[in-house]
């Protein structure tokens, strides 16, 4: 049967045995009644059921694909701990819209729509990894008291208010940066927003911790679809020797050709330049030769290290000149 979203209006197809459901474009949980009775579902606590795949084999495969990872390290890795955490996280759907002008007339026009998460966790190891991490969306179900004592179960650590207080605060300073790089000394026009609480969500992250020879290394697993949230593993001393020689190799070349650049065109400022992007193209693999660890994950990008609080969110935005 075809039913249409209470909150966004959207139309979608579900089986006609199904009672429940969330809709697919803003994450609603709706009850079914018959396809005219279609009302917003009154619980707000779910969970993912972890899924059936051992997280140590999808951490292995992953990091047996990685570059400089040993060839042995599937079959000389040894599991020493296997944690399933319960983390808290609060859902929100986003919309916000924008519009800013300035003197001269030019005006823009932001507009965001997203899923937003927010670890209602203060501090610790799992609030830093999962910084800016992707959630899944789709495929939980009712909270369900026995999920308790499957893992280690975390507690909210603040409110539902006060995680929406932070979202409608990032909301609007990424509407506003994103104006400002478009139309600079402008005014707001007008400027709509709505967050919309999506439900508390418990949702399974695996800790593991696997030794390789004398060596321990840590890794985070999703627990509900198996994605490798963060991985530690061993590098090769040919892999760290190539990193270094890709290093200094960039350095050696960047350098004085930025330098013979400077002195063609006559402008110091190209040799500057040309010296900076050189020496920051150089640090990536300079570091990881220097380190036995090397990091990965299948979903963020490391290099760039943590990303920033709200970097998730600018980076969706839109802007439109009109
Ligand atoms: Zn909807």
């Amino acid at each position: 049967m075809k039913v249409r979203c209470t909150y966004c209006g959207a139309e979608f197809e579900v089986p006609n045995t199904v009672r429940t459901t969330t809709c697919p474009y803003c994450g609603l949980t709706l009850t079914i009644k018959s396809p005219e009775e279609v009302q917003p579902a009154e619980v707000d606590h779910y969970y993912f059921p972890v899924a059936p795949k051992d997280p140590f084999l999808s951490l292995m495969e992953f990091v047996s694909r990685e570059y400089g990872a040993p060839e042995d390290i599937e079959a000389a890795s040894t599991l020493e701990k296997r944690e399933l955490h319960y983390i808290p996280v609060y859902f929100f759907h986003v919309r916000g819209c924008m519009r800013v002008a300035n003197f001269e007339g030019n005006s823009a026009h932001a507009t965001e729509v997203l899923f937003y998460p927010i670890v209602a966790l203060r501090k610790g190891r799992l609030v830093e990894v999962l910084r800016g991490y992707p959630f899944a969306v789709r495929g939980r179900r009712f909270f369900d008291v026995s999920v308790k004592k499957k893992g280690v179960y975390h507690e909210p650590e603040f409110d539902r208010a006060y995680a929406q207080r932070i979202v409608e605060a990032a909301l609007m300073s990424a509407l506003r940066d994103e104006a400002r790089a478009c139309v600079p000394d402008y005014t707001i026009e007008e400027s709509v927003k709505s967050v919309e609480f999506r439900g508390l969500v418990h949702y399974p992250i695996w800790r593991l911790v696997y030794r390789y020879r004398w060596r321990r290394y840590e890794a985070f697993v999703d627990g509900a679809d198996g994605r490798i949230i963060l991985a530690e593993y061993p590098q090769t001393l040919t892999a760290r020797a190539a990193c270094f020689g890709l290093a200094f190799l960039l350095l050696a070349t960047g350098l004085p050709l930025s330098i013979a650049i400077g002195l063609l065109i006559k402008a110091p400022l190209a040799t500057i330049t040309g010296a900076i992007a050189s020496v920051a193209g150089a640090v990536p693999p300079l570091k990881r030769a220097l380190h036995v660890k090397a990091r990965g994950s299948e979903v963020m990008e490391l290099e760039k290290g943590q990303p920033k609080p709200f970097e998730a969110l600018t980076k969706y935005i839109r802007v439109r000149k009109l």
